[in-house]
């Protein structure tokens, strides 16, 4: 048991728990391929759906395969100027070790942990879906055509980067996650998987009330307006729920939902598509801060 806390640490990343080594994502999405198929059969499938050619399937393996090999933390990195390296390192620096915030229990340590890092993330992601200047961003996300596993993956490096740093708070306060932490995320990390994938079902009264179902996190992605900064947790639903973001809708509308929110990518290569997003978050950022200044200067002029 000690040998196999010892272990996971070393399979799953630190902060979002996506396994970082090769072995521990494809057992994990051979778990979501089994479970998938298993409810929806082959047709609608995830797996179908990235083996067969469809637009963005491209973007969909590219990010994952970054995100595997690490790379995408230095591409985000690279993006921000070196800034998001820097602001790292002093974070690190000043992390608790071990695990700081001890209830006594090591599941509830560990449920404790994951319910503040579940509320970081909500935040993180309202402000990504409320802010013009970072939506740019997260439009990357909500960019895939089609719901499957690899959506999970298809974050903007940029994001992710910032991303990192924002989860970086919560273990300031409660301390560097224990063994049991790594393995309650490998749980939160399958869940992130089975809410892209092509199920629609809504999970009943614990998709109502208690963690993300698939078709919550398929109203996220809809394209309708109304639908729009919907269920924005990601695993709780106390957080939409509390705060004004629960979305319901009855199973046929959400099979009827149509996905994809950026129809920029058509007809663009992944990493062309990446870098064209980073360019529209470049001329956003200017935008911004040339209105800033703009106001800056008639609030001098007037006073
Ligand atoms: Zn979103
Ligand atoms: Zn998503």
């Amino acid at each position: 048991m000690g040998k196999l806390a010892d272990l996971i640490p070393k399979l799953y990343s630190h902060f979002d728990g996506v396994p970082s080594s090769l072995l521990a994502l494809f057992a994990m999405i051979a778990l979501a391929t089994a479970f998938e198929l298993m409810s929806i059969g082959w047709r609608e499938s995830s797996l179908r759906n990235i083996l067969i050619y469809r637009e963005g399937r491209g973007t969909d393996i590219l990010m994952a395969l970054l995100y595997h090999f690490k790379l995408l933390l230095p591409l985000g990195i690279l993006m921000s100027g070196g800034l998001i390296y820097v602001l790292l390192k002093q974070i690190r620096v000043q992390l608790p070790h071990p695990l700081a915030w001890d209830l006594g229990h090591p599941v509830l340590s560990t449920l404790a942990f994951l319910i503040v890092l579940d509320f970081f993330r909500y935040w993180w992601h309202r402000a990504f879906h409320n802010f013009k200047v970072l939506w740019v961003l997260h439009r990357y996300h909500h960019s895939a055509p089609a719901m499957n596993f690899l959506n999970t993956f298809r974050v903007h490096p940029l994001e992710g980067a910032i991303g990192q740093l924002w989860l970086m708070f919560p273990l300031l306060f409660f301390g560097a996650p224990a063994p049991q932490v790594f393995a309650a995320q490998f749980l939160v990390s399958f869940h992130g998987l089975l809410c892209h994938s092509n199920i629609k079902s809504d999970w009943g009264w614990a998709g109502r009330w208690l963690v993300q179902s698939p078709a919550a996190h398929r109203i996220h992605h809809s394209t309708q307006e109304s639908h729009y900064g919907k269920n924005l947790g990601s695993t709780l639903v106390v957080w939409d729920l509390l705060f004004g973001t629960f979305h319901w809708e009855k199973p046929e509308a959400v099979r009827a939902i149509v996905i994809g929110l950026d129809r920029q990518e058509v007809g663009q290569r992944p990493f062309r598509y990446v870098a064209r997003v980073y360019l529209d978050f470049l001329i956003a950022v200017k935008t911004l801060a040339a209105n800033m200044f703009r106001q800056q200067m008639q609030f001098w002029r007037r006073t």
